[in-house]
């Protein structure tokens, strides 16, 4: 009996889908239950060949349309993602065991989203004219040629569009490789791209580990390479695209500061802080896991905090009165737990929380740890799970200066009633997202991305231009050339 889940085929290359059985199978695993949905086949070298080289074969003459011409494109795939936004939310919620309650509002919407907005931009790309008395200078913003993207197993449609919009409206081709975890979804992104008119070779899906991430990044036809993932990949992927002195956009992992101060509404508070760190179940790079809040109000936040915790709704994500689903694989489940471990060792105080859920599938309790210290495993390290550490301040400039105290520096959030305090402390802390009064919204027009081992360059917003893109400058001399022999 097939899967009803089974993608057509593993890959999708030059406009098709594309099977190879001799790579190895990577079962799908459908979080919720354990149970596996769908078999992928790791991408062979031959495979890997077949997406460099039909996208090399393809990038040219899209770069060659115009850019209005480019963007149509973009925007009919977006008016069918969100035509057929149902069916990929629930394969969507197949793929990360995100309940539908999310996945229906945040992934395939998001995608079109950023096809939208960067279809729309395309279309005014434009260089500039520097006269320079007779003669001038013209700039032209041209393509980089072969962009490959490597995704995270979180946000698995969002991400391929993020990379895949930007890309395209460019000029340029891509070579996607989704996480090994979440197959499923950038091939629904490829097979729509190419409905909605997208030439054969631009969008290229192939599946695999790192292995088959890794001679992505060193080929030497590949001019970009962007990431999303943790760290420690971060540092491989940078480095081995260096050698090559590829342009390169890291979004990398974080353990964000979201601060609140005592005159803060409470009720806002903590309904941040409750989206920033367990919306899909914690599993989000931005999460504001280092809740520091002002003694004031320290207890009455972790009160209501507490009660607010218990209305969450969790079990099948498919249900979507569900609004806390599993997650994403038993191996991240495992690694969440070794921090609950560490956190109690560590002697922070468990406030709720802490317990798998005796049921199938990758299921962890939303958990908050109070009085947690700057030292704390918990405190310093990603946990990417449903794990808050909340920590008590007195000054602002404390909770300034324990912020920053983090390699990492994504994002962070203030709540506050003082709006002058608020963009004062945002200022000042290290973090490339930041909110005030808010936590985690992620609209395609506002730049995305991190400072310090968080990463480098920026998704979304017309900064993302600048990153699939780069400039020629041509000198024009009107008159004679006046050499010295
Ligand atoms: P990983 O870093 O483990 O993997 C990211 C991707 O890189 C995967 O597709 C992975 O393949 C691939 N990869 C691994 N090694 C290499 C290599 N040597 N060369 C090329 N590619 C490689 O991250 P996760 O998938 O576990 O995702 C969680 C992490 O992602 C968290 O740290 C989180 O913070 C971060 N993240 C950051 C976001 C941001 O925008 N800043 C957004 C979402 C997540 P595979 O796993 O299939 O082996």
């Amino acid at each position: 009996m097939p899967y009803p889940t089974q993608p057509t085929a593993s890959h999708f290359i030059n406009g098709q889908y594309v099977e190879d059985t001799s790579g190895a199978e990577i079962p799908v695993i459908y979080p919720a239950t354990g149970e596996q949905i769908a078999v992928v086949h790791e991408a062979t070298p031959s495979i890997v060949e077949q997406a460099i080289t039909s996208a090399k074969a393809a990038q040219k003459a899209w770069a060659a349309l115009s850019g209005t011409e480019r963007g149509r494109i973009l925007r009919r795939a977006a008016d069918m993602i969100r035509e057929r936004n149902h069916d990929l939310s629930v394969l969507e919620t197949y793929d990360t065991g995100k309940p539908l309650s999310e996945t229906l509002y945040v992934d395939a919407t998001s995608g079109a989203d950023a096809l939208e907005y960067f279809g729309g931009l395309a279309g005014s790309l434009t260089g500039e004219h520097i006269q320079l008395g007779e003669d001038w200078v013209y700039t032209r913003r041209e393509a980089l040629g072969l962009c490959v993207g490597i995704g995270a197993w979180n946000y698995p449609t969002q991400i391929a569009c993020w990379k895949g919009a930007p890309a395209l409206a460019c000029g340029n081709a891509m070579v996607f490789k989704p996480s090994e975890t979440t197959p499923l979804c950038a091939l629904k992104v490829a097979e729509i791209l190419h409905e909605a008119g997208l030439p054969a070779g631009l969008y290229n899906v192939i599946q695999g580990t790192g292995k088959v991430g890794a001679p992505l990044v060193t080929d030497p036809r590949v001019d970009k390479v962007s990431l999303t993932g943790s760290v420690p990949t971060g540092r491989k992927v940078y480095a081995a695209a260096a050698e090559g002195i590829k342009h390169v956009t890291m979004e990398l992992g974080g353990k964000s500061p979201l601060i609140i101060f005592d005159d803060a509404s409470l009720e806002d508070a903590v309904g941040g802080a409750i989206l920033a760190n367990f919306y899909s179940s914690g599993q989000v790079c931005s999460n504001g896991t280092r809740v520091f809040v002002q003694k004031g109000i320290k207890e009455a936040f972790l009160t209501r905090l507490h009660e607010r915790l218990q209305e969450a709704q969790i079990g099948d994500p498919l249900d979507e009165a569900t609004n806390f689903g599993p997650m994403v694989s038993e191996n991240q489940m495992k690694i969440v737990q070794g921090y609950i471990e560490k956190g109690k060792a560590e002697g922070a105080r468990l406030v709720c929380g802490g317990n798998a859920l005796p049921r199938d599938g990758f299921y962890l309790e939303p958990t908050v740890f109070a009085d947690v210290t700057d030292e704390m495993t918990i405190a310093r390290e990603e946990i990417f799970g449903p794990v808050m550490a909340v920590f008590d301040f007195d000054t602002e400039e404390e909770a300034i200066t324990r912020a920053n105290e983090t390699e990492f520096g994504l994002s962070a959030g203030v709540f506050t009633s003082d709006l002058t305090r608020g963009h004062r402390v945002i200022a000042q802390i290290e973090a490339g997202s930041c909110f005030i009064n808010s936590y985690n919204d992620a609209p395609v027009e506002a730049p995305f991305g991190g400072s310090k081992l968080s990463g480098v360059g920026r998704e979304n917003s017309k900064a993302a231009i600048e990153h699939y893109s780069q400039m020629k400058s041509v000198y024009v001399r009107m008159g004679a050339v006046d050499a010295p022999f």
